[in-house]
């Protein structure tokens, strides 16, 4: 019918302020942050540039409609269901577990996105051939989105984040940098910069997941698609224990970075991100006078779930 709706969003370029930024404990360490929370007042963070990509191929294939996954507190299908709403084209979200009244739900029932929650056994079988088809089969014209906007489209959406920061760095009065730093989850977001320096400045991923979660392998294949195996990037552990494990040593560090900058931050990523740049100054792996581009990763949707519970 309009997959006209949908073209519109291969004409959107949003614009993400780069910000000087300054903490006590930079110790001669120069830090900007590109501010993927600030792109939109609906569509927020690094899950915007994961999923344009796929938006666009959808767009080209005449497809109606979006159809992707995730959980609860989903900074994917909040960004997917807030542009479905920006751009009018409709959005399907399949969801792990039972039903659930969160922030994040309501919102994505807000921005107009048809829910459908599979259970942790029917999220599970999300891998099985035949999966799709049946989906597919009750959405004709949608177009699948793997999880989290992943994969090479993904990273490949990323790259453009090191064009975004470039042009700004005369705002700055930066003549140039010496690296980036970021949250990582899947890393297909450190995968695209590192595909959007060609291996120039070097990467530097706080991995929000344990590092034997799989992750460096994943990147590591991203990077191999791309043709760029040996690249400069290196990931760092950054999860304190575990995904979503939050102490009382992160919630100080990040309020007090909160009020020191004006920059909201959320305890899954962002935090965990800054908490561990703060470690590797101490270290010696980030040495001073070295310019870093800090990506604000977005999240701050899923931190309301978060100050519900109390944290
Ligand atoms: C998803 C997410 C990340 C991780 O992105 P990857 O591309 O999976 O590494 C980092 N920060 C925030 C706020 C996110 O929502």
């Amino acid at each position: 019918m309009d997959s006209t709706s949908l073209a519109a969003v291969t004409s959107w370029c949003p614009h993400a302020p780069l910000q000087r930024v300054s903490f006590d404990w930079l110790a001669g360490v120069e830090l900007a942050v590109l501010r993927l929370d600030l792109i939109d007042p609906l569509i927020s963070g690094n899950k915007w540039f994961k999923l344009a990509p796929h938006l666009h191929a959808a767009a080209q294939q005449g497809a109606r409609g979006i159809i992707s996954l995730g959980g609860a507190h989903s900074n994917h299908l909040h960004a997917l269901a807030a542009a479905g709403q920006r751009f009018s084209f409709p959005t399907v979200g399949l969801l792990r577990g039972e039903p659930q009244d969160t922030p994040t739900v309501r919102d994505l029932q807000r921005f107009g996105m048809q829910l459908h929650w599979l259970g942790y056994g029917g999220y599970r079988a999300r891998h099985r051939e035949g999966f799709w088809a049946d989906w597919h089969a009750r959405y004709p014209e949608f177009c699948a989105v793997p999880e989290g906007g992943g994969g090479l489209f993904g990273a490949q959406g990323c790259t453009t984040l090191v064009e975004l920061t470039n042009e700004q760095l005369a705002v700055l009065g930066w003549p140039d940098y010496h690296g980036w730093w970021l949250a990582a989850g899947t890393g297909t977001t450190l995968a695209g910069l590192v595909m959007g320096e060609g291996g120039r400045r070097p990467v530097y991923g706080a991995l929000a997941v344990p590092l034997d979660h799989g992750v460096p392998e994943q990147v590591q294949a991203l990077l191999t698609q791309a043709g760029l195996a040996n690249a400069g990037y290196q990931l760092i552990e950054a999860s304190r224990g575990g995904f979503a494990r939050r102490d009382a040593e992160l919630l100080a560090f990040m309020e007090q970075c909160e009020q020191d900058s004006g920059l909201p931050l959320e305890p899954l990523y962002t935090a965990k991100a800054l908490m561990a740049l703060r470690e590797a100054i101490s270290n010696g792996l980030i040495r001073p006078g070295m310019r870093l581009v800090f990506v604000h990763t977005g999240g701050l949707q899923g931190r309301r779930a978060a100050l519900l519970a109390g944290v």
